[in-house]
């Protein structure tokens, strides 16, 4: 039951991260390859490693500001090559200043999200997406009610994280902490998800530790196995949402392919494999998924070590869902508590600039029907 895109094997550490970064920037400008590229600029050979630090390092966004670069070369490439395949389309940032939404646009006009949140205590948490829209329409999701466009490329992903670390940094916020929670689903764009891994990690680039940056999935068997290889830091996230396999099929249809007993074999083997504790996402809907019952059954399901739950409150998107109240959830808590699975519930960022998943992009399409359209 392999994806396609599960099934090449170099591991992040393996991957050439400024090699990744110029032959996707060089075929973008329509070169075959960076050797081309050499070619038509006469560009000695030490200039590619300026410009990759220049760009990743200390996030330059126009080669006016590589002053290490001469000013011709400097024009030159300015009229070639680009330093960002994602461009800004709109931004909202929450009223109490914590939480900034930007939606970009692709090359092809695709739109996609990136979130900054500035947590109180000094963490920096960019969240970003890894598929123009998404294929598997979880119920509650804005992003899969608009379904699958395309698969982002290495350097589409990597540099939503350049540009919100760049605006970080303008505020004088290092960014900390990176998690692949925007659009999509990062395992199944299994290897651009990893060369974007690598770009972030590289340490004489973007230098992202792996420890701060987590992967999220709706529960990719196949990916979740072979992430359990790639001997990485990396944390990984499973978004569960129901404690059982009819209430989970409901909300999540990939719970038909891979249900709840696969899914936690996949994950005890990562945990068995890696020593690393797993983060489960579990989204309080009111009435749904909410009960002293259901938190009875996750804590079974739980059990063990290395499991930590984050209870996330609900956003509203179109769906038929409402938040569960906060008592709830506090009541929810205390059960897994005493059943010895450690929670956290989650602190809701940019509710009033609709920050869930997809959120932002939906409000910018065409409702279906419009009461507004012209007739
Ligand atoms: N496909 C991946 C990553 C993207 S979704 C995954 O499913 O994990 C990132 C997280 O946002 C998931 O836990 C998802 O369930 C959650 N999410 C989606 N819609 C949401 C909403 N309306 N309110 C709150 N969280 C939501």
């Amino acid at each position: 039951m392999t994806h396609p895109a599960l099934e090449t094997t170099a591991p992040p550490a393996a991957r050439d991260a400024a090699a990744i970064w110029w032959s996707a920037r060089v075929k973008d400008a329509g070169f075959a390859s960076t050797d081309d590229f050499e070619k038509a600029h006469a560009l000695p050979r030490y200039r590619f490693a300026q410009i990759y630090r220049a760009a990743t390092k200390d996030l330059s966004d126009s080669f006016d500001r590589i002053s290490v670069l001469p000013t011709e070369l400097r024009a030159t490439l300015s009229k070639t090559l680009s330093l960002s395949s994602v461009k800004l389309e709109r931004e909202a940032t929450s009223k109490d200043g914590q939480t900034t939404k930007f939606l970009f646009a692709l090359v092809d006009g695709k739109e996609i999200e990136a979130v900054l949140m500035r947590h109180a205590g000094g963490r920096t948490t960019a969240c970003i997406s890894s598929q123009a829209g998404c294929a598997l329409k979880c119920d509650f999701c804005a992003t899969g009610q608009g379904g699958f466009f395309r698969h982002m490329s290495a350097l589409e992903i990597f540099d939503q994280a350049v540009f919100v670390a760049r605006r970080a940094r303008s505020e004088n916020l290092p960014l900390t902490n990176l998690v692949f929670m925007g659009m999509g689903e990062p395992f199944l764009n299994y290897d651009a998800v990893m060369d974007a891994v690598a770009l972030l990690n590289h340490g004489e680039g973007f230098n992202l530790g792996a420890r701060h940056i987590t992967i999220s999935t709706a529960g990719v068997v196949p990916g979740i196995e072979r992430f359990s290889r790639e001997g990485v830091q990396i944390n990984l996230a499973i978004s569960l949402h129901a404690p059982d396999d009819e209430m989970r099929t409901k909300l999540m249809p990939i719970n038909k392919k891979w249900p709840i007993a696969t899914l936690m074999k996949a994950v005890r083997g990562y945990v068995a494999a890696t020593n690393r504790k797993v983060f489960y996402e579990y989204l309080m809907l009111a009435g749904v998924n909410d009960r002293i019952e259901d938190a009875k059954q996750l804590a079974d399901l739980l059990g063990g070590p290395l499991h930590h739950v984050n209870l996330i409150p609900y956003n509203a998107t179109d769906a038929p869902f409402s938040r569960s109240q906060p008592a709830t959830m506090r009541r929810f808590q205390e059960v897994l508590r005493m059943r010895g699975v450690p929670s956290t519930i989650r602190h809701t960022m940019g509710d009033d600039i609709a920050a869930a998943c997809g959120q932002l992009r939906v409000e910018t399409q065409p409702k279906t029907i419009s009461a507004a359209a012209p007739v």
